[in-house]
């Protein structure tokens, strides 16, 4: 979650919603990015969509089997889906995103009985200093 957070510092330092992700395989790293939708102009270039992606690319695969994401910030709904899509295992976020989130928030989407593949979910995790990122980033632009 430390490398995902340094990504989401790094997002901030381009403009970007200060989000990050990790998509590990046992202890390898498999990708690491953050949001990059400015950037890119593309409003799915979501942390999460960025490390699927490239995870995908990497593994040569559709399903990221026996892979597990960490991200600083509840996935949205887009986000769920496609984490359900890659078939990750374990899913660690940071803080809850009670106005965007889909997974503790919102649609919740992992416990619809049209979700076919849901991961071990763990919330909270470094959740302080997930939201810290946020907060200043926002308060930086007020
Ligand atoms: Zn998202």
């Amino acid at each position: 979650m430390q490398m995902a957070l340094s990504e989401a510092r790094a997002a901030a330092a381009r403009g970007e919603v200060p989000v990050g992700a990790v998509l590990v395989r046992g202890s390898q790293v498999v990708a690491r990015d953050g949001n990059r939708t400015r950037e890119l102009s593309d409003p799915t270039a979501h942390a999460e969509m960025q490390v699927l992606r490239a995870g995908a690319a990497a593994m040569g695969a559709e399903r990221l089997l026996s892979c597990d994401l960490y991200v600083t910030l509840e996935p949205c709904a887009m986000c769920a889906g496609a984490i359900s899509f890659a078939r990750i295992r374990r899913l660690y976020y940071g803080a809850p995103d009670p106005k965007g989130g889909a997974v503790e928030s919102g649609p919740r989407f992992f416990s619809q009985p049209t979700c076919h593949h849901a991961p071990d979910v763990y919330g909270g995790i470094a959740e302080r200093q997930a939201a810290e990122v946020l907060r200043a980033f926002f308060q930086e632009r007020r």
